[in-house]
C-alpha cells in the first residue's frame, strides 16, 4: 500500500524514485509484489503480537490493581460511565438500539461525544432509570477496586433537576448506605458532585439552580460542583457568581479545563478563579505561560488518559501531559472521566499509567493516597479510606 502511494506520488508508470523504492522494497513484478505482501503480511503479524502482548500485560496489570482494591475515582460522569448492557437494555425500550450500536462503533473526537452523551440521556430518561445507572455505576466501580468514588452529574430539566438530584442520590444510597458510606466498613465510600453544563445551563439562573440543589442536598452526600459540558459553549463569566456561592456554603469546585484550543483567556480566568481542583488541563500544558500559572497555583489536576487519547486531544499516551506535570511535582490524580463512552476502567488507567511511564505498584499507590487529599468528602471518610488503601494487598 505504502509503495502504492509512492508509485502514485512518482507519476504514472513510476519515475525514478519510484522504481528505487519498488527494488529496495522487493523488486517490480508479479513475484516483488508476492514478496512485498508476505513482507507485509509478517509486519502485519508482529505487530498484532506485539499489541496482544501489550493488551495482556496491561490487563494482567489492571487486574493486580482491582485485586489490590486501592483505586481513587474524583472524575467520573454518571451518564458516560453508563453499564453498557443496561444501556442497550433501556435504548431497546425505547426503539434506540441501533442508534447505542452504532455510537458504540464509531470513532469520536472531542465535539462528538457530546452528540454521544445525547443519546445516553434519551435512554436513561426517567427517575428509575437514573437511580439504576447511578447504582450500578458504583458498583461497577467497587468491582474495579475503588475504595472512594466522586461521581459527577448534570441535573436536568428532562427529569425535574430536584427529582434528578433525588434519583441520583437514591441510587448511590442502594449501592453504598446512607449518603454513600463512609469507609468504615471497608466497602467503597461514594459522593456526588453536581455539574453545571455549559449548554444547557445557558444562563446564570439555571446554573444558579443547581448550586442550590448542591447546597440543599449537601448532608444526603452532594459534595461539590464542576463546571462541564461542551467546552465551545457557554462563558465563565455567566457562572462565576453561582461558583463563588458554593464554595461560600462549602462545596468542593471543580472546572473543566483547557480542554480545546484558543481558549486561553477562559483558562487563565479558571485558574484565578482558585478552584479546588481542574480537570484534563491539556492545552493549559501546552502554553508556557498557562503552565507557568497552573503550576504556581498548585491546583490538582484531574487527568484522563483513555479520554484524551480517544478523542484525540493528545496524540497518545506516551504525549500525555501526565508526564509534564508529574515530573513538575504538580498535585495530579489519575481518572477515567467516562468509562462506558471511553471503554476503560480505573484499573486500567492505572495500568496504562505504570506501563506509559514506568511507575511502580508502589508509586500508583502513593498517587490514589494523595488523591484522598483532594477529595471533597469529611476527613473522617479520607482516614477511613486511606487505612483501607493502606490494608489493602494485592
Ligand atoms: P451526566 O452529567 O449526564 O451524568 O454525564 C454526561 C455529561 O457529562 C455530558 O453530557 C457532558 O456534559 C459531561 N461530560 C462528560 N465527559 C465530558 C468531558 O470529557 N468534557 C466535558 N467538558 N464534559 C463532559
Amino acid at each position: 500500500e505504502e509503495v502504492g502511494r509512492d508509485v502514485g506520488a512518482g507519476g504514472v508508470g513510476g519515475g525514478v524514485r519510484a522504481r528505487r523504492l519498488m527494488a529496495n522494497r522487493g523488486g517490480g513484478g508479479a513475484r516483488g509484489r508476492r514478496r512485498r505482501r508476505r513482507r507485509a503480511r509478517r509486519r502485519a503479524t508482529a505487530r498484532m503480537r506485539s499489541d496482544d502482548a501489550k493488551n495482556d500485560a496491561r490487563a494482567r496489570r489492571a487486574a493486580a490493581f482491582a485485586r489490590a482494591r486501592c483505586g481513587v475515582e474524583l472524575h467520573a460522569h454518571v451518564n458516560g460511565c453508563v453499564r453498557e448492557d443496561t444501556l442497550l437494555e433501556l435504548a431497546a425500550a425505547r426503539g434506540l438500539e441501533r442508534e447505542c450500536e452504532r455510537a458504540l462503533a464509531s470513532d469520536r473526537d472531542l465535539l462528538a461525544c457530546f452528540e454521544i452523551f445525547k443519546l445516553v440521556h434519551a435512554c436513561v430518561d426517567d427517575a428509575a432509570a437514573l437511580r439504576r445507572v447511578t447504582r450500578e455505576v458504583c458498583e461497577d466501580f467497587a468491582r474495579d477496586g475503588a475504595r472512594y468514588l466522586e461521581l459527577r452529574t448534570t441535573p436536568k430539566e428532562q427529569i425535574g433537576k430536584e427529582r434528578y438530584v433525588e434519583a441520583v442520590l437514591s441510587g448511590l444510597e442502594d449501592a453504598c448506605g446512607r449518603c454513600g458510606g463512609d469507609g468504615a466498613d471497608g466497602e467503597l465510600a461514594a459522593r456526588i458532585i453536581l455539574s453545571v453544563d455549559r449548554a444547557r445551563d445557558d444562563d446564570a439562573s439555571k446554573a444558579m439552580e443547581t448550586i442550590d440543589l448542591a447546597i440543599k442536598y449537601k448532608e444526603r452526600g452532594v459534595v461539590g460542583v464542576d463546571l462541564s459540558g461542551s467546552p465551545v459553549v457557554g462563558h465563565w463569566d455567566r457562572y462565576v457568581a453561582a461558583f463563588e456561592k458554593a464554595r461560600a456554603h462549602g462545596l468542593g469546585t471543580s472546572l473543566h479545563n483547557g480542554e480545546v484550543a484558543n481558549t486561553e483567556a477562559e483558562q487563565r480566568a479558571f485558574i484565578a478563579f482558585r478552584p479546588d481542583r481542574l480537570g484534563h488541563c491539556v492545552y493549559t500544558v501546552r502554553d508556557e505561560s498557562l503552565l507557568r500559572d497552573l503550576l504556581a497555583s498548585k491546583i490538582p489536576v484531574e487527568l484522563c488518559l483513555t479520554s484524551n487519547v480517544k478523542t484525540r486531544s493528545c496524540a497518545g499516551f506516551a504525549e500525555h501531559h501526565f508526564a509534564k506535570l508529574r515530573s513538575a511535582g504538580h498535585p495530579i490524580c489519575l481518572c477515567t472521566d467516562d468509562t462506558w463512552v471511553f471503554q476503560t476502567s480505573l484499573s486500567r488507567e492505572y495500568a496504562i499509567a505504570a506501563e506509559t511511564f514506568g511507575l511502580t505498584d508502589d508509586e500508583i499507590r502513593d498517587m490514589s493516597t494523595r488523591a484522598m487529599d483532594f477529595a471533597f468528602c469529611d476527613e473522617d471518610v479520607k482516614l477511613n479510606v486511606l487505612a483501607n488503601i493502606r490494608n489493602s494487598t494485592s
